[in-house]
């Protein structure tokens, strides 16, 4: 079932949004060679806690960090740990936050130090499918034109679209319906109503689309070994078009 929310609901939004959005940008300022994956989630769950809310991600199906953080082939669900970022990683952060009833959800690639032009050039794309994605989420369009427009984006650059991960819904729960795939056709899926909240969140592999889990059942990483990125806004569907609520 996808839920519609009034005003007041995605008002009440507002707040998990917002801090799930200067989570990210904390994130992304403490990232450099040096800083574990670990330290960084220490400092993004400190800052959730300090504002009153909660980590959505902390123990969600048993998940043992704050957020995700996957670096270079690790696509999505990278656990914190030891690993010591480097100069020239990608690292994506991918955290949500749970306050006054609601989540927010984001997630962004950024670059340690100075990066390849290739890494730099597939994360440029990958943030503009991103916006491209949820341009597309006009009320009336379909789930479909979201993906489309994601997939096509992205195509056209020679990168491709991971297709065992989609987007989703978002709100009272950390995941809800509908599923929002970043490839589809125009036109098919659900229609975007106003007062829908949805994360939009390609995944764009720099090789293969193909995905495989590691052993420790959590990361994500691409089949082929080369990099990957992933952007991600929490949004609302409003008669006047997207409203990206994740913003600091
Ligand atoms: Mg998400």
């Amino acid at each position: 079932m996808i839920s519609i929310r009034s005003r007041r609901e995605l008002e009440a939004m507002k707040d998990a949004c917002r801090i799930s959005a200067q989570a990210l940008q904390l994130a992304g300022s403490l990232i450099r060679p040096g800083i574990t994956t670990a330290e960084l989630d220490h400092e993004i769950r400190r800052f959730i806690e300090s504002t009153g809310a909660k980590p959505s991600f902390l123990g969600y199906g048993g998940f043992p960090g704050t957020a995700c953080i996957s670096v270079n082939d690790e696509v999505i669900h990278g656990i914190p740990g030891t690993r010591m970022i480097r100069e020239g990683d990608i690292v994506s952060v991918d955290v949500g936050a749970y306050y006054n009833g609601y989540h927010g959800d984001n997630a962004a690639t950024f670059g340690a130090g100075a990066i390849s032009p290739e890494a730099q050039a597939l994360l440029d794309a990958t943030r503009e499918s991103l916006y491209e994605g949820i341009n597309a989420a006009q009320p009336g369009n379909r789930v479909g034109d979201i993906g489309a427009a994601v997939q096509a984006y992205v195509e056209a650059r020679g990168y491709s679209v991971v297709r065992q991960y989609v987007g989703h819904g978002v709100g009272t729960d950390l995941h809800e319906d509908p599923n929002v795939p970043n490839f589809g056709t125009p036109g098919r899926g659900p229609r975007l109503m106003p007062g829908m909240t949805i994360a939009i969140e390609p995944m764009i592999n720099q090789g293969t689309a193909d995905v495989r889990t590691l052993k420790d059942k959590w990361t994500v990483v691409t089949a082929d070994g080369k990099l990957s990125a992933h952007f991600e806004h929490t949004i609302a569907v409003t008669t006047s078009g997207p409203v990206i609520l994740t913003k600091p």
